[in-house]
């Protein structure tokens, strides 16, 4: 039987989980603090680029199963299962901030008429569940609701996909009934039997943040092997496909580049290593992971001035790609934010280009570089070019175009997309990550 289900947090989680939701066949409200992000989704338009998600949207918008509101109060009473989606940043000391979580636990206490399963999708450091419940049965009285643990793991890029088609779905559950609710909102995904993966709160939420810290530890070690391999005069690619092969180690999350980024893994190994000192439980190598992620991002603005040979002051340089990553428009601790600001720091000037994450960039750099609206644009008159996200359409950059439009001929490329012998039979001086 369909649901009736809200979504408190529309961002890139509770829009893509809401809209799913209700293309599964459930009616779907999803609810945003944000009134201008609500207004653009009751007008048709996408407040964030993800491929896939407008006609998804528009299509269960059209039929009736999702709508959006401002309105907290009325979504939660007129649901039985509400999804919490709100972000949970760092704060200053790496902890994980619940602020959102908590003004949102107080709607959600404050509107309690009946029996109705909370659902938290944000990530959330181990016994937030248990609190949750806690805090809702101190501040309504009432205890005629349950509490699940549902982490996500799509990817932004790929979230369509893997809202229809995820590796496994986790849910920490108390409450057979809430298990049994869960399930039939998620029956779409039983028939094309998808692992379900049921255990306790702790459990559910731990395996977020291992997940995550793993997979940040992978691409951290790759990041290592790369560096080496540019002392020893060895090839990362090959390194890696050699490594992949082994089906212990799989070959996925072994590119290296610049140093993860992006809304999750940055905050979330932050917070596993506080979780970790909560309980006196030393989480020292996912504290090395981002200690070295760190230092991965301010070593590509070193291999650019070994590049130049001295100092970068009053150099262009041209920016290619400034999301975390390729297909999404998300700059949220992205690389290219401390490289940039590490380049004016010197005197650099800096001008940049990404297919979606212009608006985004403007709102963090302001007027202190220069925005192009193509990539060839960037590399107009610019003593350098750095390419820092693997959009598709720089792995075939006009090589030949390059060089007649730059005033230098330096390419760092720190995502090893163009060939490196072709640009230097071009003339280019140019390095990648991990080759040399
Ligand atoms: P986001 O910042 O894109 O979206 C959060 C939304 O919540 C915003 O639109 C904000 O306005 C809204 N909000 C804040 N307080 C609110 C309130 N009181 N009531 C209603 N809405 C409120 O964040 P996100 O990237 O979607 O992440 C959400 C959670 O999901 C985080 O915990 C994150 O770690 C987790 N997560 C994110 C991803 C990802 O790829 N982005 C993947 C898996 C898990």
């Amino acid at each position: 039987m369909s649901k009736q289900i809200s979504v408190i947090g529309t961002g890139y989680v509770g829009l893509v989980t809401g809209t799913g939701l209700a293309d599964f066949g459930n009616r779907v409200i999803c609810v945003d603090v944000d009134k201008a992000k609500i207004d653009m989704l009751n007008n048709g338009q996408i407040p964030i680029y993800e491929p896939g998600l407008k006609e998804l949207v528009d299509k269960n918008f059209r039929e009736g199963r999702l709508s959006f509101t401002t309105d907290i109060g009325r979504a939660i009473k007129e649901t039985e299962v509400v999804f919490i989606g709100v972000g949970t940043p760092s704060k200053d000391n790496g902890e994980a901030d619940l602020s959102y979580v908590e003004t949102v636990v107080e709607s959600i206490a404050k509107n309690l008429d009946g029996y109705k399963v909370i659902v938290t999708k944000s990530t959330v450091p181990v016994g937030t569940n248990r609190w949750i419940k806690q805090a809702i049965i101190e501040e309504a009285g009432k205890e005629d609701f349950d509490v699940v643990s549902n982490p996500e793991f799509l990817r932004e890029g790929r979230a369509v996909h893997d809202v229809f088609h995820p590796d496994r779905v986790v849910i920490g559950y108390e409450s057979e009934r809430a298990k049994e609710i869960i399930q039939d909102i998620y029956k779409a995904l039983y028939i094309i039997e998808t692992p379900f993966l049921f255990c306790n709160l702790e459990t559910a939420e731990l395996i977020k943040y291992a997940c995550n810290a793993f997979l940040a530890t992978k691409i951290t070690f790759i990041n290592q092997i790369a560096n080496l391999c540019e002392a020893v005069g060895a090839d990362v690619h090959k390194v890696a496909k050699g490594m992949g092969m082994d089906g212990r180690i799989s070959p996925k999350f072994l590119h290296p580049g610049p140093g993860y980024g992006g809304s999750c893994f940055p905050k979330d190994t932050k917070a596993l290593v506080d979780i970790g000192n909560r309980y006196n439980v030393s989480m020292s190598l996912v504290k090395e992971v981002v200690s070295s992620n760190e230092k991965q991002k301010a070593r590509m603005v070193q291999k650019l001035e070994k590049l130049f040979e001295g100092e970068l002051k009053d150099k262009r340089i041209g920016i290619l790609g400034l999301a975390f990553k390729a297909e999404t428009d998300d700059m949220r601790e992205s690389p290219s934010i401390i490289v940039i600001e590490e380049l004016l720091k010197r005197g650099a000037k800096v001008v940049a280009h990404d297919p979606q994450a212009m608006e985004n960039a403007k709102a963090i750099f302001g007027d202190s570089i220069e925005y192009a609206d193509s990539e060839y644009k960037a590399m107009n008159n610019s003593d350098a070019i750095m390419i820092l996200t693997e959009w598709n359409q720089y792995r075939s950059l006009d090589l030949e175009m390059a060089k007649k439009l730059m005033k230098g001929n330096i390419i760092l490329d720190t995502r090893n997309l163009i060939e490196l012998e072709r640009a230097r039979e071009l003339g280019f001086i140019c390095e990648g990550v991990g080759r040399k």
